[in-house]
């Protein structure tokens, strides 16, 4: 119930488009909902994690604007709340929402008061993670997201990320920018292992990430899966997302026994609950059919992520207290 790597971007619902397009002022393709929520979603026939990134283009081109952000953070948290999430942390990458004049710090704040004003309205808790971006361009971008991270430290966002194409630009390419990161105090998450090797995690490791995007392939190094066992690293999981990319080539590749086997903390998310078609509950039952998990051991991964969440040692013991009450039952409620 607790859904830790969630894009902002990547889980707009199509309902909400039309609306998002006024707030932002741009046109949308003159489709219905039903033909704007399969342009918004991945095809079963996608190759790479770049063609996955494709699908972001449109949900972007709607969120350039302060209302816009507000509006559509504050209806993440509805339908999240809806779908009986008691925590979710929100990723967006600031620097993607410049088009029309806003800036970082503006985006964030937009953000952060629809992130204030959904808390107050439903019956979650919730934070925000700025991405840093891997791309040619970029290092003034990023180090500016590390200043905005900081000023909005414990006022919205809880720590800052790397995301973007893996295999064309390295971790370790971006680690002045995690550098700075550290200096600040900041925590850091940050996507590795995806859509590049052991080796990424290990960088992402060593530049101080306390949570892994992803992580699938530390799997193949068995002295990596060390490291995570031993310092107590968590892993985002995102099962259907890493199906859609080719990060595993096939459901019986997918490592999550060998990471459950070695002791290391996975979680379950959902990646983009838009662009990959799915829900929180949806990748719980997909694992459950998948891997024959039984409802203790379910929940035991939900136990992982409130203790993998940025919130107070106060708020942690409540979001226990509330998946231990009701885990169970709301796998087996209806609805997705
Ligand atoms: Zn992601």
């Amino acid at each position: 119930m607790i859904d830790l790597h969630l894009h902002l971007d990547g889980s707009i619902d199509p309902g909400d488009m039309p609306r998002l397009a006024e707030l932002s002022e741009a046109a949308l393709p003159q489709v219905g909902e039903e033909e704007l929520r399969s342009l918004l979603s991945v095809e079963p026939d996608c190759r790479n994690l770049g063609e996955y990134l494709e699908k972001f283009q449109l949900p972007l081109r709607v969120l350039q604007t302060g209302e816009s952000m507000e509006f559509a953070v504050y209806r993440l948290l509805e339908r999240l709340d809806g779908q009986g999430l008691c925590h979710a942390e929100i990723r967006f990458a600031p620097q993607l929402h410049l088009e029309k004049g806003m800036t970082q710090e503006e985006a964030v704040s937009a953000a952060a008061s629809g992130l204030r004003r959904g808390i107050r309205d439903f019956r979650l808790s919730a934070g925000l993670i700025l991405c840093c971006m891997r791309g040619e361009r970029g290092r003034a971008e990023n180090m500016e997201t590390v200043a905005v991270a900081e000023r909005f430290l414990g006022r919205g966002v809880c720590a800052l990320d790397l995301a973007g194409n893996e295999a064309a630009y390295p971790t370790d390419r971006f680690s002045d920018v995690f550098h700075r990161a550290m200096e600040r105090e900041i925590p850091l998450v940050i996507h590795a292992g995806e859509a590049a090797g052991a080796d990424s995690v290990r960088t992402a490791l060593e530049l101080g990430a306390v949570r892994i995007g992803h992580g699938i392939h530390a799997a193949s190094d068995e002295g990596v899966m060390e490291i995570l066992r031993d310092r107590g690293i968590f892993l985002e999981l995102c099962y259907s997302s890493n199906l859609q990319t080719r990060a595993v080539g096939s459901p019986e590749e997918y490592p999550l026994e060998r990471f459950l086997g070695r002791g290391i903390r996975a979680t379950v998310n959902t990646d983009n609950m838009t662009v990959s078609g799915t829900s929180l509950k949806r990748e719980y039952l997909l694992l459950q059919e998948r891997f024959g998990l039984g409802v203790e051991a379910l929940k035991g991964l939900a136990i992982n992520a409130a203790d993998a969440a940025f919130v107070t040692e106060g708020q942690r013991t409540a979001l226990k207290g509330r998946i231990e009450r009701e885990f169970p039952q709301w796998l087996r409620a209806g609805g997705r």
